[in-house]
């Protein structure tokens, strides 16, 4: 198949506005915040920042693994900061973000996976901020209980991992990790009493409609409350091809599908991120 040529109108995108994100963008320039709306200039930044929602990466810049539709560096990981935990619990602080989503570069170099760094960045964040939500985009610390039993005993309001592809595709898509591993930590975090899990796919990169929906139904099958499904777009010619721009009405289709099944949530559309209209997540 050739792959599509130019960028369908949905997936155009308006420069963030709004009394609010101005703001934060100040706030985040002079004090050199780091929020993964900015490094990846999401097209969301309007609209999330303005709900008082932003997404903030821990555990260094450069991952372990390699998966062929990411834009984060891989590589030999920094040393943990230590530190780390009181300055993105600042960074909320400053911003007066009311529910933060966190997530992190995989860290399979530490003996445990960047677990604890997790738990106190949890922590951190809930001293300074104490109404703020959380929403924890884990790793898969390679299904490791003890490791996920961090997790869990601080207690995100939503913790989420991504599928981010079907059965078929996770060994080209993100070749360190196991689509079955994946849905068995979703599995154990509900079980041990998780009130919200979430999890998300891409579109586009090659899957067919019923790979998708049995995709959603192995989530549904390990009580995953909330879905996002989005447009893959390639961040540079060395990751893998788009194969497919997805039309807004196959977006559609997935959310009325995904409804049925009975997910709390379904974000379907181009571009939903993981973290878009996160703060909903909770309710
Ligand atoms: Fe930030 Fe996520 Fe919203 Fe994008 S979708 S602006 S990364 S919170
Ligand atoms: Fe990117 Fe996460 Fe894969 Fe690392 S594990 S390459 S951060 S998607």
């Amino acid at each position: 198949v050739a792959p599509p040529k130019g960028k369908p109108k949905w997936l155009r995108v308006k420069l963030p506005t709004g009394k609010k994100y101005t703001q934060l963008r100040g706030l985040v320039d002079k004090y050199d915040l780091h929020t993964i709306c900015t490094s990846g200039s999401c097209p969301n930044m309007g609209e999330c920042w303005g709900e008082g929602t932003a997404t903030f990466m821990i555990l260094g810049n450069v991952c372990t693994r390699s998966c062929g539709f990411c834009g984060v560096k891989t590589g030999r990981p920094e040393n943990v900061d230590w530190a780390e935990p009181e300055k993105v619990a600042r960074s909320i602080k400053i911003m007066g973000i009311t529910h933060a989503v966190i997530t992190s570069v995989d860290r399979d170099d530490l003996k445990d996976m960047g677990s604890i760094i997790w738990a106190e960045t949890v922590k951190a964040i809930r001293r300074m901020n104490p109404t703020t939500t959380l929403e924890t985009l884990i790793p898969d610390f390679q299904g490791i209980e003890k490791h996920l039993d961090r997790i869990i005993a601080v207690s995100p309001e939503v913790v989420s991992h991504n599928m981010e592809t079907v059965k078929r595709l996770t060994r080209e898509v993100r070749i360190q990790a196991k689509y079955e591993r994946s849905l068995e930590a979703l599995n154990y975090l509900k079980k041990q009493g998780i009130n919200r899990t979430k999890s998300g796919i891409m579109l586009g990169l090659g899957e067919h409609e019923d790979e998708v929906i049995t995709t959603l139904a192995d989530l549904r099958s390990v009580n995953v409350d909330v879905v996002t499904i989005g447009q893959y777009l390639q961040p540079s010619k060395k990751h893998l091809p788009v194969k497919e721009f997805i039309t807004p009405d196959q977006f559609k289709k997935y959310e009325d599908i995904g409804l049925e099944m009975g997910f709390r949530h379904v974000e379907s559309g181009a571009l939903v991120r993981s973290s878009y209209k996160a703060h909903k997540h909770i309710l």
